[in-house]
């Protein structure tokens, strides 16, 4: 079967799989006031996951990511690895956490069939750690970092929200760190989404000035891969981690775009800032109805657009990412 393409003919090997809204942490930029449930949500089961995996994975799906919220909460977390792991085509099981119960299921989860893991760490600094994710959790989370490396996982990506006149200041910090780590750390500008108000006027900086510094520093920007995601990678002779910048506001972002996403509850999103998403989860109740099922995913995809409207502060029906997975 031919792989999945829109009409801009961006092809789709990788999606994005959102198992939980529900989020221990209150990060600024993304749940400040911390999860407040919505009794009417039921979030994918098992066997939901491992249909909507299969279909996506029928279309040329080689990559799935978990996320969420914060995807360790769920309690059969590890077997929605092992479930996704064992999809015929699936070849990369990743995930996005912030490092809840790391340190205690690295392991666990390599074993059940993980492959990467991208871990966010918005400073090295204990207390602007707590200040941006509202969390005393620094130490944790840095001995979950170490828990991962021991575990066999050969990298680990950390994602920092670059935040001005907060964490860009701590580039020197986070530089040193990595220099003898196999680790990529990515700078994400932050985004501004529905329920954002002030912190995006008054904390939100381009990633060009951390290009610049990195550049005068003796950083090398590297060719960017078919299957690579939109950061833009530096590396350095004398340092063994990387660098990535992630810049959804600069000119020609979306223009790679290989990611689909699928919400907790089941809908498909075509763009992290679209629409209201289109509903998958009735074609989840039964093997039989795959072909359908595939055959809606594909036919959602000739409404792709081109671009995001973000530059226009339209960030679409995203109240926040936790919503839909980040
Ligand atoms: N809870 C997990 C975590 O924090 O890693 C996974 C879900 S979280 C929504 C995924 C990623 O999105 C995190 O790295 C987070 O920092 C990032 N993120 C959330 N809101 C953002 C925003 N407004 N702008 C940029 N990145 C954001
Ligand atoms: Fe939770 Fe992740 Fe959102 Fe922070 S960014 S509030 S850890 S979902």
């Amino acid at each position: 079967m031919s792989p999945l393409e829109d009409g801009f003919s961006r092809r789709f090997y990788y999606l994005r799989l959102s198992v939980t809204d529900v989020c221990n942490f209150r990060c600024t930029y993304c749940l400040p006031d911390g999860y407040r449930p919505d009794g009417r949500k039921s979030f994918l089961s098992q066997e939901e996951i491992r249909r909507v995996v299969a279909g996506f994975a029928a279309m040329g799906t080689r990559k799935v990511r978990l996320t969420g919220g914060e995807p360790s909460l769920r309690r059969d977390f590890t077997q929605i690895i092992e479930t996704v792991a064992n999809t015929p085509g699936i070849e990369k099981v990743a995930m996005t956490t912030n490092g809840y119960r790391l340190k205690e299921r690295a392991q666990e989860w390599f074993d059940a069939g993980l492959t990467a893991l991208n871990v966010s760490v918005d400073s090295l600094d204990p207390r602007q750690f707590h200040q941006i994710t509202g969390e005393n959790k620094l130490a944790e989370v840095m001995e979950g970092i170490e828990a991962v490396l021991a575990a066999g996982f050969k990298s680990v990506k950390i994602n920092a929200v670059l935040l001005k006149g907060l964490n860009d200041r701590q580039l020197g910090a986070f530089l040193a760190w990595i220099k003898d780590k196999p680790i990529e750390l990515r700078f994400i500008e932050l985004m501004q989404t529905g329920e954002m108000d002030s912190l995006f006027r008054d904390h939100h900086t381009s990633g060009e000035l951390i290009k610049q510094q990195l550049l005068g520093d003796g950083w090398v920007q590297q060719l960017r891969g078919q299957d690579d995601g939109p950061a833009q990678v530096f590396m350095h002779p004398q340092s063994r981690g990387g660098v990535g910048l992630i810049m959804p506001y600069s000119k020609d972002f979306c223009a790679g775009c290989n990611r689909l996403r699928v919400s907790s509850v089941g809908k498909l999103h075509l763009c992290l800032f679209g629409d209201n998403g289109v509903e998958l989860r009735d074609l989840l109740s039964a093997d039989a109805q795959q072909d359908e099922l595939q055959q809606r995913i594909r036919h959602a995809l000739t409404g792709k657009v081109a671009t995001h409207r973000l530059h226009e502060g339209n960030a679409g029906m995203t109240p926040h990412l936790a919503s839909i997975g980040g």
